[in-house]
């Protein structure tokens, strides 16, 4: 274990674009949904959908919990349908597996996405069993990260991890703010794939970025895990 890291026992991994490599074909089916499900529901072109989309994104951390807020929206059809996507884009991933594995202490996911989709993803990359617990948005409240309600939640749910000891691991920069003013090591998974087609907040971060909440950048988790412990 490097030295800094010697004292974790607790590593919490957000899902999408973080447990598998941040795959643009895979997310955009969940992206295009998102649109459908909301120019439908309010009777929108897709183009004006997606503009309020991206307001929601910046005020209320995603699309759902501005739909919520703004036009009490009921969450649970919009999550079954964004969610309902083809899960062949993603490839079990043997590596990660391994590392996961090897990690002393426990294992949870903590996602904006809901627990089943936590569940159906992590099942179809081989891994949703080594984890000790998942979060979803559901379990917030349905307030996001990167909304320090979330993690809160998250803790008051998983009451046996100290914040100290824990690490986090996410792809969109700005959900590890909170984390590391809690205490946490944070990890940011970058991806040099093409994202300019998302809305900055919803974007995976790139290569080139800085933050000083970041301890760690790395666009392979599996490499990453392997290396630090
Ligand atoms: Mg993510």
């Amino acid at each position: 274990m490097s030295p800094d890291l010697s004292h974790i026992d607790s590593w919490i991994f957000d899902l999408d674009n973080t447990l598998y490599p941040a795959d643009v074909e895979f997310f955009n089916q969940i992206v295009v949904k998102m649109n459908q499900f909301v120019s439908r529901y309010l009777s929108l072109e897709p183009e004006a959908a997606l503009h309020l989309q991206k307001s929601y994104l910046a005020e209320y951390g995603t699309t759902l919990s501005g739909m919520m807020a703004v036009h009490g929206m009921d969450p649970t059809a919009f999550l079954d349908y964004v969610h309902d996507v083809d899960l062949g884009f993603l490839k079990p991933n043997l590596a990660l597996r391994t590392a996961i594995s090897a990690l002393p202490g426990k294992k949870y996911i903590f996602t904006n996405g809901s627990k089943g989709h936590a569940r159906n993803v992590a099942t179809h990359l081989e891994v949703f069993d080594l984890f000790d617990g998942h979060f979803g948005v559901e379990d917030t409240g349905y307030i996001p990260k990167p909304k320090a309600h979330a993690y809160d939640a998250f803790l008051d749910v998983f009451d046996e991890i100290d914040p100290k000891k824990a690490i986090f691991f996410e792809d969109n920069l700005r959900n590890l703010e909170v984390p590391k003013q809690l205490g946490m090591r944070t990890v940011l998974l970058v991806s040099d794939a093409d994202w300019s087609h998302e809305p900055a907040a919803a974007r995976p971060a790139s290569a080139d970025i800085k933050a000083d909440f970041v301890d760690y950048i790395s666009d392979d988790l599996a490499g990453w895990l392997k290396t630090h412990t």
